[in-house]
């Protein structure tokens, strides 16, 4: 077997001999020579120390009370136009003025053209 191409190729096979995907006699090849190369064992032991932090992360578990935070979040940032405590009382209802506006004038109109 060959010395030198084979630390860049093992390297390359980290992520795959990590996740026990390769054929089993390169899955031999690779461990046999992590047990013979301290540069390479050395590098693999990098990779799994990422590796698993990366996983680590992906773990992490959102707080318990994450979405009252968003909520709040946006109600904030919208300065109380979202997600208001309050729905009512302490807004204007426009949309309910203007039709009782308009129910007005359609009353006024019709009592005036009715006398
Ligand atoms: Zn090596």
């Amino acid at each position: 077997m060959p010395e030198t191409p084979s630390h860049a190729a093992l390297e390359a096979d980290f992520s795959d001999f990590y996740d026990r995907a390769l054929p089993a006699a390169r899955m031999a090849e690779v461990e046999a020579h992590l047990a013979s190369c301290d540069r390479c064992r050395a590098e693999y032991r990098t990779f799994c120390e990422t590796v698993g932090k990366v996983a680590g992360l992906g773990r992490v578990k959102a707080p318990s009370d994450f979405d009252t935070q968003v909520a709040d979040t946006i109600h904030r940032r919208s300065e109380g136009r979202f997600f208001g405590r309050r729905a009512f009382g302490d807004r204007v209802p426009f949309e309910l003025l203007a039709v009782l506006s308009l129910v007005a004038i359609v009353i006024a109109f019709a009592l005036l053209r009715g006398r």
